[in-house]
């Protein structure tokens, strides 16, 4: 018994500092920080937090941006927050539908805060759910305790702002993006933008089969308008316009205009690749796994259009 009850103490020790260490919050600017997730796959050691997390800090209380992909990788949100301000979480948002955008929803609204998303968001988390858990329960046992939680009122699209003490968060839907229903998180008084799965740095970005090239690309085009002084990019560091210009938007027009010319001269999947100089992208990691990819689904799916 004695024996159990210590083994069980180390045990639960020890996935507390595993889950504490996982997340850690940098300074972006005054009262906005963000967590820079693994640019690999999800795994159990990082909780399925392959992806950045934002908090923001209110006069009202905290907010986090993206909630994780379930409750353990809420708690590790949770806990890094309260590393940087003894402020309550009093509201989340969503800026997607994939797993760690959304599934920590409930973790924090039974502590109390306000869960938002707006209506283009929660329509996918809802038509992929099914989809959404079976990716993730391949992964590991920890990700199969999720309760599923949309935001009770969704915001309605595609520009919502929501007002946190003086803090202004404008939500706001160009088209879809990464995934159908997309969102980027604005705040106009600090110029930071929680671009969401609009941008990928520092490792390529995934064109899956549900992935429309072309509306990203104008998604893309609209939100780059902003006049962000620090972009939180979905995956990857904190850049500026320019990095994000680099290693998203430049590599997303040149993918859509190579198949189409490809597509007008009646040629094939492989001459899309050898059509184009592709060399300023090869250094982002999963280049390798992702491009060829990337190539085939956006191909199939402006052949079927
Ligand atoms: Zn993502």
């Amino acid at each position: 018994m004695v024996r159990w009850l210590a083994g069980a103490a180390i045990a639960l020790s020890m996935t507390t500092t595993a889950v504490a260490d996982v997340v850690k919050f940098e300074k972006v600017t005054d009262n906005v920080y963000a967590f820079i997730g693994e640019i690999n796959d999800r795994t159990k050691a990082n909780l399925g937090l392959n992806a950045n997390i934002g908090l923001v800090v209110t006069d009202a209380g905290a907010v986090i941006i993206d909630t994780g992909a379930g409750p353990l990788s809420a708690a590790a949100i949770e806990q890094a927050a309260q590393k940087i301000t003894d402020q309550k979480i009093v509201a989340v948002f969503n800026t997607g539908s994939q797993d760690h955008r959304w599934l920590g929803n409930d973790y924090f609204a039974q502590r109390g805060a306000t869960v938002y998303a707006m209506d283009t968001t929660v329509a996918t988390q809802q038509a992929m759910l099914d989809s959404i858990l079976n990716r993730i329960k391949g992964v590991d046992e920890i990700f199969h305790d999720q309760t599923p939680m949309h935001a009770p009122e969704p915001l309605t699209g595609p520009n919502a702002s929501v007002t946190i003490g003086s803090t202004v968060f404008e939500v706001k839907y160009f088209n879809d993006a990464h995934f159908p229903g997309d969102v980027v998180i604005w705040l106009p008084q600090s110029e930071v933008l929680f671009s969401g799965d609009h941008v990928y740095v520092d490792r390529l970005l995934g064109v899956h089969p549900h992935t429309d090239a072309v509306k990203w690309v104008d998604a893309y085009d609209q939100m780059i308008q902003l006049p962000a002084k620090y972009i939180v990019p979905g995956h990857g560091a904190v850049s500026d316009k320019a990095k994000v210009q680099r290693e998203t938007g430049d590599y997303l027009a040149q993918l859509v205009e190579a198949i189409m010319a490809v597509q007008e001269d009646f040629g094939a999947i492989d001459d899309v690749t050898p059509s184009r100089d592709w060399s300023q992208f090869q250094h982002l990691r999963h280049y390798d796994g992702w491009h060829g990819r990337n190539v085939s689904n956006t191909f199939m799916r402006l052949e079927m259009q």
